[in-house]
């Protein structure tokens, strides 16, 4: 429990403060989170830990996200806290209301950009890099596997958004997931995508690739029967996250699985509950530049996976990326602006950048894997 049920005022010189040195959403999240943490499971924690998450969203101004769903006894502290003149006194505030051990930022949460910080690392990067200039959005799901909405109407959605081409990548059904596509799923989606193609013309291609899951030995999990002979094969490890395991042996057995186009998400972080896997990346990255597999920068919010440290390494091994919403209805498809930000962070150059390619570009850059 923080001290006291109702928070002290705290001393600080609010009423001079030039709005610009209130603390930004980041560092405002972050001290919700914090002190989220200070509480016993229960309401209390709950309702920080909603505040926190408001802010880290929020597109505009955190104090008045972080107040719209607040309780009556939160608001006070809400207000304390961005109120505060700088990232600086918001550090003093947490530890003044904290009793136990100092608040720390959980390696959880490390190298995220909150919605604020990606918008403002957008507003003042490469404009080569930025989302309005990708041709292509890759990998979204759809109601074939664990997607909200048709393929018809995400690849339509893509298309409003301006993009020449998009590509699903759907779960596949192997051994392991059961909401996936097996062999004639996969058959008649390619159906489908045939007629769009058909139909859309040179208007919006769309590309079918497929969300492979990589098993705890490396192999994939193909659905039976099914040889790697899709357009595009995405790699990617959604469980045996394994914390104490070195994972290395395991990414390059797939990153060297003859068919596959790319890995996906990586490290298979996830925001606030998932470090992330152990792995000598240098190593990884290496092996993906070798081989000519692309590293996605996966933009979901609560992945950004790379983050802008790890996409920085593998663009000095020399490999290619291709930025992705993970998109699993049409309002995710915007997510992709996070892994551009991420990709501008990290300083990657346009050229290394898979999304800037045209539809026939991207056909034989698949081709040729
Ligand atoms: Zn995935
Ligand atoms: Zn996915």
């Amino acid at each position: 429990m923080l001290v006291g049920g109702c928070f002290p005022p705290l001393k600080m010189k609010t009423e001079f403060s030039p709005r610009s040195a209130r603390p930004p959403n980041g560092a405002l999240a972050e001290a919700l989170f914090a002190l989220s943490e200070q509480e016993e499971p229960g309401d209390r924690r709950l309702a920080l830990l909603k505040a926190g998450y408001a802010v880290f969203d929020a597109t505009g101004d955190g104090r008045r996200a972080a107040l719209a769903k607040a309780p009556d006894w939160l608001r006070p502290l809400i207000d304390q806290l961005a109120s505060c003149p700088g990232e600086d006194a918001l550090s003093a505030a947490v530890q003044r209301l904290a009793t136990g051990a100092r608040p720390r930022r959980r390696t959880t949460r490390e190298h995220y950009l909150c919605r604020a910080e990606m918008a403002a690392t957008l507003a003042a990067g490469e404009s080569e890099l930025h989302p309005d200039r990708m041709r292509g959005a890759a990998h979204w799901h759809n109601t074939d596997s664990d997607g909200k909405t048709a393929l018809e109407s995400m690849a339509r959605a893509c298309q409003r958004r301006g993009y020449a081409w998009s590509m699903v990548t759907d779960h596949s059904r192997g051994l392991e997931v059961a909401s996936g596509l097996d062999a004639v799923g996969l058959r008649l989606q390619r159906k489908r995508i045939d007629r769009w193609n058909l139909s859309a013309g040179d208007d919006h291609r769309l590309f079918q690739g497929l969300e492979v899951e990589v098993l705890e030995d490396g192999t994939l999990d193909v659905p039976r029967g099914e040889r790697l002979d899709l357009e595009c094969i995405v790699a990617a490890i959604h469980r045996l996250f394994d914390p104490d395991r070195d994972q290395t042996e395991r990414l390059l057995r797939a990153i060297s699985t003859p068919g596959v186009h790319v890995l996906a998400h990586p490290r298979a972080r996830h925001f606030h509950y998932r470090p992330g896997l152990r792995a000598r990346w240098e190593v990884v990255f290496g092996a993906c530049a070798e081989r000519g597999v692309a590293v996605e920068i996966n933009g979901f919010p609560r992945r950004q996976d790379l983050d802008w440290e790890l996409t920085r390494l593998a663009s000095d091994a020399g490999c290619e990326f291709l930025l992705a919403s993970d998109a699993h209805a049409p309002g995710h498809l915007e997510f992709d602006a996070y892994a551009s930000a991420i990709a501008m962070k990290a300083g990657v150059p346009r050229e290394q950048v898979l999304n800037v390619m045209h539809a026939d570009e991207f056909e034989v850059w698949l081709a040729e894997r």
